[in-house]
């Protein structure tokens, strides 16, 4: 005879360290806590990757509640008579008010003043690359079919299970780095992007333990090792849904919002690639030859620029128009994709009320330049530490007008913080360290 059970449900959000954390309930109560939540505290986001709370703008004043979003929930089932259910929520003051450090209240809003400025609404996909260590490693493996071999029922599980949470999977490859893949999803509504974003990354590490293996998301698992970028697609709708992105007579295809909207992202680049790519390791994958971002240029055709335009094929019946794409390469899955996506809404906003010329493409590489000629197409180079990237961060006047200044605190407080935990470790150290949390 089994033991009785009972089934609980958790309320959880992504935080500044991008770890789901949160509240749990009998589940019979799920219908009262859709309306009132759980209870919460300011300086639960000031909790680090690495579980510490250095500093805290708050100590221990403060109440809140965590609120179930809609479309927020996941299941997973993992066939064995368990079941994990969460629910994504939003962070709210007593008296129903976004709070002002809520990361998604945060996207909300950015994408809520893009649309009211411009009429534009933003659809994004965030592709994700990770090591699953239930796979072989051999040295043969990069992009080989073979690499599945053993662990297509992790593959197929996970397929199934974000499917069955309304993740539609668009691609799955073995990766170039041993035992490191990628997956993509199609592409969605800002917010829920970021959702499916956050939700892809708990249930590929969840259904990872049940193998009793790991999948990690860490920018730089191996020293030395090409690492794990998020890269965050996105492009236009117009207020009748209609694709509005592409133009085949503007600069490489792109309609002159878009374009302004890039130049917007690669300006400011700099001064928020704390945000987008937020640990210590995180500037160890940005670096020439990794295939990520050094410098803040347009690629076409170039997959080591901070921003590149993603070809669509121009034969057949393919409608370019709903396909042509962005891909910001300048981040990793440390970071929390609300806060990622609400900062490239910012720039670009930035850029169209700017109104910002396209920006320049290299011809090959940037590194092939000499410094005045990168200067002269507008290429800067991004902060090449965590320390230096906040330390830009915080100077900034633009980044002071996107985020609520209590965020902006609780953000460079928390970073730093992370920071001063793995300062003077070597780089292996470092690299384990933030292995086991992301
Ligand atoms: N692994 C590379 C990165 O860190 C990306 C490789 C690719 O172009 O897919 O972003
Ligand atoms: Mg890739």
């Amino acid at each position: 005879m089994p033991l009785p059970r009972e089934p609980f449900i958790t309320i959880a959000y992504a935080d500044i360290a991008n770890q789901l954390r949160g509240k749990g309930f009998p589940a019979a109560d799920l219908e009262k806590r859709r309306a009132h939540g759980v209870g919460w505290t300011p300086t639960n986001i000031m909790i680090n990757c690495f579980g510490r709370i250095p500093a805290t703008p708050w100590g221990a004043i403060g109440d809140l509640e965590l609120v179930p979003a809609e479309g927020g929930d996941v299941i997973i089932d993992h066939g064995d008579g368990t079941r994990e259910h969460f629910i994504l929520g939003d962070v709210r003051t007593l008296d129903g008010q976004p709070w002002s450090c809520c990361p998604r209240s945060f996207l909300r809003s950015a994408l809520g003043t893009l649309e009211a400025e411009t009429g534009l609404s933003l659809i994004a996909a965030f592709e994700h690359e990770f090591h699953y260590t239930g796979a072989r490693e051999r040295q043969a493996d990069a992009y080989a079919i073979g690499s599945y071999r053993g662990a297509e029922a992790y593959f197929e599980m996970l397929l199934a299970t974000l499917r069955a949470n309304g993740l539609e999977p668009d691609t799955i490859l073995p990766e170039y780095g041993p035992r490191q893949f990628e997956i993509t999803v199609d592409p969605a509504p800002g917010l829920e992007a970021a959702d499916r974003a956050v939700k892809l990354k708990e249930i590929a590490r969840a259904l990872a333990e049940r193998f009793g293996a790991r999948a990690s998301f860490s920018p730089v698992v191996t020293p030395g090792i090409v690492g794990n970028g998020v890269h965050i697609h996105f492009s236009f709708r117009d207020r009748h849904g209609r694709p509005a992105t592409y133009d085949a007579d503007g600069p490489h295809g792109m309609a002159p919002a878009m374009a302004s909207f890039a130049a917007g992202i690669l300006k400011y680049a700099p001064d928020y690639v704390a945000v987008t790519a937020p640990s210590v390791i995180s500037y160890e994958r940005l670096k020439p030859n990794s295939w990520s971002a050094f410098w803040t240029n347009l690629g076409v055709m170039d997959r080591e620029a901070s921003l590149r335009i993603c070809p669509v094929p121009e034969h057949g019946d393919v409608d370019v128009a709903s396909r042509f794409n962005l891909e910001f390469r300048a981040a990793d899955a440390a970071g929390n994709p609300y806060l990622q996506l609400g900062m490239l809404v910012h720039a670009g906003l930035a850029g169209i009320r700017e109104k910002l010329a396209a920006p320049n493409v290299a011809q090959g590489s940037p590194a092939a330049l000499s410094d005045a000629e990168r200067e002269a197409l507008g290429f800067q180079e991004l902060p090449r530490t965590l320390v230096a990237a906040l330390d830009r961060m915080e100077s900034s006047a633009a980044v002071a007008g996107w985020m609520h200044p209590d965020l902006l605190k609780a953000y460079v407080m928390h970073k730093r913080g992370e920071a001063s935990m793995v300062e003077g470790l070597d780089l292996a150290t470092q690299c384990s360290r933030y292995a086991e949390v992301y």
